[in-house]
């Protein structure tokens, strides 16, 4: 096998990297050449152990998520850290879960870099609602069933302009919305779509412990209750393929 060039990780730099929904073989090369090289690993709580494990003996492993009841580091502070550390002389590696730049406030830590004149790299990373769902057997888009697709959160499940999603956008995949599902079904059915919509429930997608439990926006908080984030929902026809497309 030929090697490919990779770019230099060099000292004092950030790479903003995605390191996927969990399974470690969804990494990008370029995310385990960063992870060999990295002196400083500033890492989420959705970051899998097992991708952790790959890291370079010397590196400095930095815990920056919420985890245990814990408050999460703010913001402005991982932003702080990570140029401490880049003026330091390091190579620095903030891993994120799924891709930086999808709900992962990838942004504002580029922009914080951008601002302070350290020299950075963004790698994508397969986001959940993309590749948790393919390990779920449903396709994001299907000929038959759609050719439009939202991502939402569904943190702001109040808040969100949720009827005009409703009425156009014939999939819906929600991050963060599991402890929500109930108010989000019922706007949706509020909003038109049909309370016997199918709806899947994507559990820790791409891991060991992955689960998967297909619903209707009718039921779907109850269905909800009991299963252990984090979990993708996605609503819509496409969610059907799911059955013959179970291949896990
Ligand atoms: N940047 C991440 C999203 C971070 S927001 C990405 O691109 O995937 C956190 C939300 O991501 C969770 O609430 C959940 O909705 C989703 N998520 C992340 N990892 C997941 C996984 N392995 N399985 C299911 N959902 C996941």
């Amino acid at each position: 096998m030929t090697e490919l060039d990779l770019p230099e990780f060099a000292a004092g730099s950030v790479w903003l990297v995605g390191a996927g929904p969990g399974d470690p073989g969804l990494l990008s090369v370029l995310a385990l050449h960063a992870l060999r090289r990295a002196d400083a690993i500033v890492y989420d709580a959705l970051v899998d152990r097992r991708i952790l494990a790959l890291a370079g003996a010397g590196a400095e492993l930095d815990f920056a998520g919420k985890r245990g009841g814990r408050p999460s580091a703010r913001q402005p502070d991982i932003s702080a850290r990570l140029i401490a550390l880049a003026r330091q002389g390091r190579r620095v590696l903030r891993l994120k879960g799924g891709d930086p730049f999808v709900f992962g406030r990838g942004g504002e830590e580029a922009l914080a870099l951008a601002e302070a004149g350290i020299p950075y790299r963004i790698v994508p990373g397969i986001t959940a609602g993309i590749g948790g769902l393919a390990y779920a057997g449903i396709p994001l888009t299907h000929r038959a069933t759609n050719s439009a697709a939202t991502f939402i959160t569904g943190h702001d499940a109040e808040s969100g302009d949720w009827a005009a999603i409703a009425r156009g956008s014939p999939v819906i995949v929600v991050y963060m919305g599991l402890n929500h599902l109930g108010a989000i079904a019922a706007r949706l059915i509020a909003a038109g779509r049909d309370a016997g919509e199918k709806v899947a429930i994507v559990a820790k997608a791409t891991t060991p412990e992955q689960r998967v439990v297909i619903t209707t926006l009718a039921e779907a908080e109850a269905a909800a209750a009991g299963i252990e984030g984090p979990a993708v929902i996605v609503i819509g026809e496409i969610v059907r393929f799911a059955a013959a497309l179970a291949w896990i």
